[in-house]
């Protein structure tokens, strides 16, 4: 449904004049078009960026994992738990935990 640029009247799809006022309307739905293309790209673009940023995010997921479960296993054996592992599970994991565990002394 398009509405003609000059006097405002209801007009077909496919008219090029319009039958009210006898303007030429095709100009206005082109540039109508051309904005909904426009909001298309944007949002092509922000929807590869969000998978952009999920697939990093896998990557740092892919650290958590490991390290999580390195560390308890350690901690549940007993044994030290190195600070290259403890600075690992601050900067990957969780912030609050690699403090705990830096805090945390490995002798017994
Ligand atoms: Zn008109």
């Amino acid at each position: 449904m398009r509405f003609c640029q000059t006097c405002g009247k209801e007009i077909l799809d496919e008219a090029v004049i319009c039958p009210g006022c006898g303007c030429r309307v095709s100009r206005e739905v082109e540039r109508t078009d051309g904005g909904k293309d426009g909001l298309a790209v944007a949002s092509k673009i922000f929807l590869i960026l969000g998978c952009i940023a999920q697939g990093w995010m896998l990557l740092p997921l892919a650290w958590c994992l490991p390290i999580t479960i390195s560390v308890c296993g350690k901690m549940k054996r007993g044994e030290p738990v190195g600070t290259g592992l403890k600075v690992c599970a601050l900067l990957f994991v969780s912030l609050l935990g690699g403090i705990f565990l830096l805090c945390r002394s490995d002798e017994k």
